[in-house]
């Protein structure tokens, strides 16, 4: 391609909101062999929605919501805001009828008076979030954050997680003071293009592969909804980088479209958030260097 068609190529890419950062990135495009995709906020919508909460101790389900939520406060987690969004949902509305209209642009401050103080608040990047509670241990996140703690999930609870992650559903699980206590189910839909896009994406014989933090049996059933065969699921997020080399391995070019952690590394921006563009991308560079495949 002549540096004209490179130049004119960019363009079009900046109308479709595809930032290109410069010729060989165009270039490369058309040999992706792999597109891998994070699952949370890039195939899916990011915008978790609590389904279910249950509790399995004694514990009042109104106080079990106000606990999870205290916990989550001081989460970025996209989950935490799901749980919070709950939490207010159950405490205020219903209770509150007339006042309802102001409630949820007074939602923070109304949060803020009643949310138990969480003491010694950490994230456990790619688990959960652990902190103290009225002097107690109170952990909120995947199976792996609760059983490394030692706390024992009862049968009942498992069943009724293994029922939530079959259905494409992240299970929030709760433990205080060293005990089982509940947990949550939190849907996050996919992305209305996503399946179209991995099909495409099949047609111009690019391998797509989903890649998440989240469990085993929730990722096969997400990716079963999307049609994407290849999951890469319980990678901490330390370890996406690894699965991305190990790809690259045998020489494969590997595009990973994920959120902005990687903007300074990437060689595309997407501005719009719509997948179909990553479609635009290889196309863009297929054409522009118009190799006979
Ligand atoms: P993803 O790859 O989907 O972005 P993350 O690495 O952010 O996933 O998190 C992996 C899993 O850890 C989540 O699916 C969830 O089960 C759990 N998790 C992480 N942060 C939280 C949190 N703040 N609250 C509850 N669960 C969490
Ligand atoms: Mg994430």
């Amino acid at each position: 391609a002549t540096p004209t068609a490179v130049m004119v190529a960019t363009g079009i890419g900046a109308n479709h909101g595809v930032l290109v950062k410069g010729g060989d990135a165009l270039e490369r495009a058309q040999n992706v062999n792999y597109v891998v995709f994070d699952k949370t906020g890039t195939l899916t919508q990011g915008k978790a929605v609590v389904t279910t909460a249950k509790v399995f101790s004694g514990m009042d389900l109104g106080d079990f919501l106000t606990l999870v939520a205290s916990a989550e406060a001081s989460s970025e987690h996209p989950l935490a805001k799901a749980v919070l969004d709950y939490a207010f949902h159950f405490h205020f509305f219903g209770k509150l009828p007339s006042s309802k209209d102001g409630i949820e642009q007074r939602k923070d401050e109304v949060l803020s008076q009643w949310l138990l103080e969480a003491e010694d608040f950490s994230a456990v990047p790619g688990k959960g979030v652990q902190c103290s509670i009225n002097g107690k241990h109170v952990l909120v996140g995947n199976r792996t954050l609760i059983t490394e703690n030692g706390v024992t999930i009862p049968p009942e609870a498992e069943n009724f997680l293994v029922d939530l992650e079959s259905n494409a559903k992240t299970g929030i699980l709760v433990a205080f003071d060293g005990d089982f206590v509940g947990l949550m189910g939190v849907t996050d839909p996919l992305k209305r293009e996503a399946a179209v896009v991995v099909e495409g994406l099949k047609k111009l014989g690019v391998h797509p592969v989903m890649l998440t933090g989240d469990n085993w049996r929730t990722a096969q059933a997400v990716a079963k909804e999307v049609g994407i065969e290849d999951v890469r699921a319980e990678v901490m997020p330390a370890g996406k980088a690894d699965v991305v080399r190990s790809l690259q391995k045998d020489g494969s070019i590997v595009a990973m479209v994920g959120d902005g952690i990687a903007i300074e590394a990437a060689d595309y921006v997407l501005v719009r958030n719509n997948l179909e563009d990553v479609i635009t991308a290889i196309d863009l560079s297929r054409k522009t260097f118009s190799r006979i495949r």
